[in-house]
């Protein structure tokens, strides 16, 4: 593994830089508080070439490979996860799975929109019922001539207000756990789809997060993803990639604890002395130091994996088990260097406190990716 960026992979970190310093940090506490991005950075972040990162230009892309797309997710998880979130679902989850398994002419309809933030596009898998047992989700779609009619709810879906389309898993047969699931593209605006906001949210609070509820949604035969039955296969292999995205995103975390918990330890004193200047203090330092280092080892390993055509979905579990839990802990140990600053909101640390915990729990729990690990390694499924 190469670790020295080529000068289009230091030219993207750049651009990913300046833009999250101009567009994004100086908005992301506001953003936090009134719960709510501004929607106009979607339309930005596809100007700017992050909502098309990896898709191909001829469908509109902006091309790069996978460790440009970590560094510019890194760079903004470091601005600000909300916005992040929205690149890794629309762009990692929506965009990429259409490129990978989609039609001529599914791929021609939707990846210019979407690369460009003309649309946006929510990842639909999560059930009120079903979560880490996806593959047992409840949703089902019923083909009516040349249509399926589609009724369930779906729980938690990042975009799920914003979006104008939803890749959404439903049953297509009745045969019990994944092999009945199908995959489709279905407009955000169908009649029959309604999306409620989920409020509330401990972290990620300026993400537009939904649960969307489909009655008698009537969607074309061609809208599905992917064969008939394969839909669970569809939802794993994006995930599989949208699991180093949520790492990357992670190291961005982490990085953003760095750099507030080396600042503050300089400015604040305490007995005559800064704060910087105790050992147990530049403990707290050196292991976020060590973490964001780790974290981003593991993250870039799987990006090039992943561009040098070698199976990654262990090393992506993996990666975002490791840097999940490591973002956690450096935001935990960043708050503790702020003392009593670090949980008022003027301050950064307590929203990256909030902000990382959800990393351990969407696609793929801890445990989730455990178990995953552990079937690869054992050949044994402990699920
Ligand atoms: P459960 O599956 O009920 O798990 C509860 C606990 O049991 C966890 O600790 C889990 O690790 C443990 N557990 C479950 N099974 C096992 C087992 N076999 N062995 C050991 N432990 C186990 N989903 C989408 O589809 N699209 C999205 O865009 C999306 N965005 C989200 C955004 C946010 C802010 C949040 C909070 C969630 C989002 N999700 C989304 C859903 C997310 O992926 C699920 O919450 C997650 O998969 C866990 O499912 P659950 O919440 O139902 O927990």
């Amino acid at each position: 593994m190469d670790l020295a960026l080529s000068e289009e992979q230091e030219a993207v970190r750049r651009l990913a830089e300046d833009f999250v310093a101009r567009e994004v940090a100086p908005h992301a506490t506001a953003w936090d508080r009134a719960e709510e991005v501004d929607r106009g950075i979607v339309k930005k972040l596809g100007a700017v070439g992050f909502l098309g990162l990896t898709i191909p230009e001829e469908y509109g892309g902006s091309g790069g490979d996978h460790l440009a797309y970590c560094l510019v997710t890194e760079e903004l998880g470091r601005g600000d996860s909300s916005v992040r979130g929205i690149v890794s679902v629309s762009l990692g989850l929506v965009a990429k799975t259409i490129a990978s398994w989609g039609s001529e002419e599914q791929k021609r309809t939707w990846l210019p929109r979407l690369a460009s933030g003309e649309a946006l596009g929510c990842f639909g898998l999560t059930e009120p019922g079903t979560g880490s047992d996806a593959g047992n989700l409840a949703t089902r779609a019923v083909r009516d001539g040349g249509d399926y009619v589609v009724n369930g709810t779906k729980m938690f879906i990042t975009n799920g207000t914003w979006a104008d389309v939803v890749l959404l898993f439903a049953r297509t047969n009745d045969t019990p756990g994944h092999k009945g699931v199908s995959a489709f593209l279905v407009p955000a605006d169908t009649p029959g789809l309604t999306r409620r906001p989920v409020h509330g949210k401990l972290g990620l609070r300026g993400q537009a997060t939904a649960e969307l509820v489909l009655e008698d949604v009537r969607v074309p035969a061609d809208a599905m993803l992917g064969p008939e039955g394969k839909g669970f296969a569809v939802a794993m292999s994006a995930l599989a990639k949208g699991r180093m995205s949520v790492a990357a995103g992670c190291v961005g975390i982490a990085r953003a604890a760095l750099d507030a918990a080396l600042r503050y330890a300089g400015e604040r004193g305490q007995f005559g002395k800064p704060i910087a200047s105790y050992q147990l203090v530049q403990e707290l330092i050196s292991d976020i130091s060590v973490d964001v280092e780790a974290a981003r080892l593991l993250t870039w390993r799987v990006a090039d994996l992943i561009d040098r055509g070698r199976d990654f979905a262990t090393a992506a579990s993996q990666a975002k088990l490791y840097a999940s839990e490591a973002a956690v802990r450096a935001a935990n140990n960043a708050l503790q260097v702020f003392g009593g600053y670090g949980y008022i909101d003027e301050y950064p640390v307590g929203k990256l406190v909030r902000d990382a915990r959800v990393m351990t729990l969407y696609e793929g729990t801890s445990q989730i990716q455990k178990l995953i690990i552990g079937r690869a390694l054992t050949g044994v499924s402990a699920f």
